[in-house]
């Protein structure tokens, strides 16, 4: 089969032969049809991750059919339509999965870090990383919701806000153009926040009831005057633009951080204090939890807007994406 490595930290992608991988216990074996690139494909790419083995696959927004399972496997069978995304596994073990909550788990297994991703026709996952893909999405649409869509949705769903409340979605790019589309049809009043006059348009045809533009004036000011956000759902992984939207949240209001800047936040205790406020992170979900994406998605139309690349153009398709050019998310197709 073919399969698309790196084999050293800031090495090229390889285009290679291997031999197909075969499921052992509790795994199974996936023919993938689309896989999504996402930013932080880099970490592999580039070697951030410390303790990463190479050679290794990246890829963790894949799309596909069970093609085989290992022995132990009930749940799943070879011909159904299934995804794997960021959250590759975990113990069932520790205190965290022993409380069900697995995306804690001590010893989570990342997909594409500590086992190999999608670029590339076939892959091994373990059973428990596996969502199924409604009949109704396709696999290229449904790569980029196994971690960009997922991410957003969930953050969202368990933001606190409830519907009709006002939430602010900054940034419009692969994480904020999904989020303006779930916010909308979750029900909430949906302001979207960009740099430049040019995406407002965009910003409403994902579904924005305003648009707000950075460079024109100051977005926290505009949100207080609109009574104050409950929820800001920072996607631009810039802290600098994430701090100056801190005072447009209104009184028990949660900025929501799921853009990863490694830069810290500037917001003073006083800020948090006043009007009750948070700031949380989120970071992906649960297979169970990919499958309420995707059947929410299909159920309400919400949909990634994605550029296709062969398999084995993967590099021009990561330099679109690192680059920051793609509008939203590129996706590799296996035919
Ligand atoms: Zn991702
Ligand atoms: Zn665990």
């Amino acid at each position: 089969m073919k399969a698309v490595q790196v084999s050293k930290p800031g090495g090229n992608f390889e285009l290679v032969d291997r031999p197909t991988p075969e499921p052992v216990r509790n795994q199974v074996r996936i023919k993938v049809e689309a896989c999504g690139i996402c930013h932080s494909d880099a970490l592999v790419k580039e070697g951030h991750w410390p303790g990463l083995q190479y050679p290794r696959v990246p890829g963790h927004e894949i799309a596909g059919r069970i093609d085989k399972v290992g022995p132990d496997v009930t749940r799943w069978q070879p011909g159904q339509r299934v995804g794997v995304g960021w959250h590759g596994g975990h113990c069932f073990q520790c205190d965290a999965c022993r409380r069900g909550d697995f995306i804690n788990c001590e010893f989570e297994k990342i997909t594409a870090i500590h086992f190999d991703g999608g670029y590339q026709e076939y892959m091994i996952a373990p059973a428990e990383a596996v969502a199924a893909i409604p009949d109704d999405l396709p696999a290229d649409e449904a790569g980029p919701l196994l971690c960009a869509g997922i991410t957003v949705y969930n953050a969202l769903r368990n933001s606190g806000a409830r519907s009709g409340e006002l939430v602010a979605v900054q940034g419009i790019g692969g994480l904020g153009h999904l989020g303006i589309q779930y916010a909308r049809q979750m029900g909430f009043q949906t302001v979207a926040i960009g740099r430049g006059s040019d995406k407002e348009p965009l910003a409403k045809k994902l579904g924005a009831h305003s648009y707000l533009d950075t460079s024109a004036s100051s977005p926290a000011d505009a949100l207080k005057k609109m009574g104050g956000a409950r929820v800001v759902l920072a996607t631009a992984p810039d802290s600098k633009s994430m701090s100056a939207l801190f005072d447009g949240i209104g009184a028990n209001g949660t900025l929501m951080v799921v853009g990863a800047d490694l830069q810290p936040l500037t917001i003073t205790p006083l800020q948090l204090i006043m009007g009750r406020k948070a700031i949380q992170g989120w970071a992906s979900g649960t297979a169970k939890d990919s499958e309420d994406t995707m059947r929410f998605s299909t159920l309400t139309g919400v949909r990634p807007m994605i550029e296709r690349y062969p398999l084995a153009k993967a590099a021009d398709a990561y330099q679109q994406m690192i680059t920051g050019k793609a509008r939203f998310r590129v996706v590799l197709t296996m035919n």
